[in-house]
């Protein structure tokens, strides 16, 4: 029996952690979807269809009907009219209570029905003689499968009375924010009184609720401030460079700096040249040129006697990289080595161990970097390309590495402003905006796949002409293996339409050796058209690929669309991007589509993405486990920054304040919101 009750409590624990449920705080900040209003017995024949409502009733009588499926019916009544309850899942019990007379209050929603006037599955409980009403309106949480309302509002009850719902924000502060004090806040919102605007609660405007979002911004804000802080307050090299190196790559390049790079790369190098780590942001759009900067910075660090590793998320990105860097900088005198998974084991130990004994200054590879084997003596900057594609472990994983190393983060996405406001707040960012010159737009087409004939032949034509084609195939989330099974017929289709062109194939299952093989080869335009799978997404550069052919564009992300775009117009020719779609189209399909036709701007797209998706999607938060805000909008300009504000003032006048502030909110949430 014990065993039996410790199981039990064991998946309600389970349940509510999976709700984010484990303090009493967290329990007082989980706060109601939504009110039901049983203060009131509303007449039956005043209720309006699909207003869920209040009834007392008397049951006249109840059948297991069998049409067309076994169900539970019950005709009850009261002074006003009468209706039918219908039940499709029933249990004995229920089918007990609804006796003949039996006297009922029930919660629902009166539709029209076969029979009349019904509601199906009300909510129902036989009324005890001197049954009062509540005196509040009813909170519905936000649940998961197993766990009642009933328990869920017994335990946020018992939590709030012995909460300290003490304010976190001084009276005065509240005033001049104009923001309702928190437990008042609080209270309203688990029990609020009946006579409230029911609608304004629901939606979220209600003075209550704007209390509880600045709370959450702030808490978001104080956490990343701290963590700015803390980091400030971190030791690190101070990188003094020579500028012989990097005045010798810069010679070397067949191209000057765009106005944009050199910006960016004179704010790293006065980065790199403070005591405390840097963390920076470069963000440029697909083809802005930031593996260059991402050099010069490698070779500041290396000049101040460090070392320095560049993380990409995939081996083909990495493998580029490593390809572009040693073509630069090995006629430098510099070696570069290279780290991957895929490394056969003797090669990978000696590359190991000629990092940690600071042999190898610049190395390049995936996330087979941070495992814990690998140390790095002199690590003075950590870069990593595309990180929001990691998780948030391998971010943890590269902090803890480089903790007291520079860092720079490279992205091709841009950060909308609300984000970089919150989520982002503890970067400095250096923005590419301008693209490096001669390079000619990339037309889109967007063709339906009943014309793919037609692009056939245009890839044919561009082919002959000494171009090179990239055909991406369709995106199925749902099964790598089906991908993988599409990607070969692709192949094998596209190899028998175009006899006279050699087709090649990439995919993420093929081994390392082999992908860059094929890639080597398209480099060598030994292949012309390339069939890939989102392999090719990020990074890849073949400058001499002037089309790209995406099949079923509109399974497709917007982001992806963009970056998948990308990687055409890298050279002088004039480039396409075709688009093949299958209709139907979805409405959000067509949605992105429309965008990715009439944009090349990777900052509009960006914020048509947030748009479309919302702020969690776009951080791709929901794999990488971060805390998401519940209640506040990012989209909220005004609040952040007023939240952010007053982070400030609180940190420096109120730490006590600010530690109970974030206590309440965060827990022992903190660290994963850092990543
Ligand atoms: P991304 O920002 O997408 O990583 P890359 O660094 O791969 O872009 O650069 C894209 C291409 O542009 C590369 O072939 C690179 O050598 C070239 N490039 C970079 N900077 C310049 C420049 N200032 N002028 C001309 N070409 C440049
Ligand atoms: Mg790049």
């Amino acid at each position: 029996m014990a065993e039996k009750k410790t199981a039990a409590t064991n998946t309600l624990a389970a349940r509510l952690v999976r709700l984010g449920l484990r303090t009493d705080a967290d329990f007082v900040l989980h706060l109601p979807l939504r009110y039901e209003d049983e203060t009131r017995i509303t007449p039956l024949c005043d209720a309006l269809p699909g207003v869920a409502a209040q009834f007392e009733v008397e049951v006249i009588d109840s059948e297991i009907a069998y049409r067309p499926r076994r169900q539970l019916l019950a005709r009850v009544s009261d002074a006003s009219g009468s209706l039918s309850l219908r039940f499709l899942n029933f249990y004995p019990s229920q089918q007990k209570v609804l006796q003949a007379g039996a006297r009922l209050r029930i919660f629902g929603e009166v539709h029209d029905g076969y029979l009349g006037p019904e509601i199906i599955h009300p909510r129902f409980h036989v009324v005890g003689d001197k049954e009062s009403l509540p005196e509040r309106l009813t909170p519905v949480y936000p649940t998961t499968a197993g766990l009642g309302q009933a328990t869920l509002r017994r335990l946020i009850a018992r939590a709030l009375e012995r909460t300290d719902l003490a304010d976190t924000l001084s009276p005065k502060l509240c005033e001049s924010l104009c923001l309702t004090e928190f437990s008042t806040a609080i209270t309203l919102l688990h029990n609020p009184p009946p006579e409230i605007a029911q609608a304004l609660l629901e939606s979220r405007h209600h003075p209550a609720w704007r209390r509880v979002q600045f709370d959450e911004l702030l808490a978001q804000q104080l956490s990343l401030r701290r963590a700015y802080t803390a980091r400030r307050a971190r030791g690190a090299p101070a990188l003094r460079a020579t500028t012989k190196l990097s005045k010798a790559l810069l010679a070397s390049l067949p191209f000057r700096l765009t106005g944009a790079q050199q910006r960016a790369w004179s704010e790293i190098a006065s980065d790199l040249g403070q005591p405390h780590p840097m963390q920076r942001l470069l963000q440029g759009d697909v083809g802005s040129g930031k593996t260059v900067v991402a050099a010069l910075a490698m070779l500041h660090a290396v000049e101040a006697g460090y070392q320095t590793a560049l993380m990409a998320p995939t081996e083909i990105l990495a493998e580029q990289h490593y390809r572009k860097l040693a073509v630069w900088l090995e006629p430098l005198g510099l070696e570069v080595a290279w780290l991957t998974g895929s490394l056969k084991k003797r090669e990978k130990a000696s590359a190991i161990a000629k990092v940690g004994a600071g042999e190898t200054a610049i190395v390049i590879g995936t996330h087979a970097l941070i495992e814990d084997k690998v140390e790095f003596p002199r690590l003075g900057l950590a870069i990593v390309d595309e990180q929001h594609r990691f998780g948030v472990r391998q971010r943890l994983a590269l902090k803890e590495k480089g903790l007291f190393a520079h860092q720079l983060a490279m992205s091709a996405t841009p950060i909308p402003r609300t984000l970089a406001m919150s989520y982002y707040a503890d970067l400095d960012v250096s923005v590419l905006d301008e693209l490096p010159p001669g390079r000619s737009p990339v037309t889109t087409k967007l063709v339906s796949e009943a014309r793919r004939d037609q692009v056939i032949s245009r890839v044919h034509d561009a082919c002959r002409a000494g171009r090179q084609t990239y055909w991406v195939c369709p995106l199925i989330e749902e099964s790598e293996t089906l991908q993988l099974k599409t990607a070969e017929e692709t192949f094998a289709r596209l190899a028998t339409e175009l006899p006279d062109l050699r087709v090649g194939m990439v995919h993420g299952r093929l081994k390392s050796e082999e992908k860059a093989a094929v890639m080597a080869a398209f480099v060598r335009n030994e292949i012309h058209v390339l069939v890939a799978t989102t392999v090719i997404e990020v990074g890849v550069d073949v400058p001499n690929a002037s089309l790209m052919v995406i099949e079923h564009a509109e399974r497709f992300g917007l982001a992806q669309l963009h970056q998948l775009r990308g990687r055409v117009g890298r050279g002088t020719e004039q480039s396409a991007c075709i688009l093949l779609y299958a209709r139907p189209l979805g409405e959000l399909a067509r949605a992105r589509l429309k965008v990715i036709y009439e944009s090349t701007d990777g900052f509009e797209i960006a914020r048509e993405d947030l748009r479309l998706r919302g702020p969690g999607e776009f951080i791709g938060a929901r794999q990488s486990g971060l805390p998401l805000l519940r209640y506040a909008d990012l989209e909220d300009a005004a609040l952040v920054e007023r939240a952010r504000a007053v982070a400030e003032t609180m940190l420096r006048d109120e730490p006590q304040a600010a530690e109970a502030h974030l206590k309440r909110w965060l827990g022992g949430r903190e660290e994963l919101l850092k990543a």
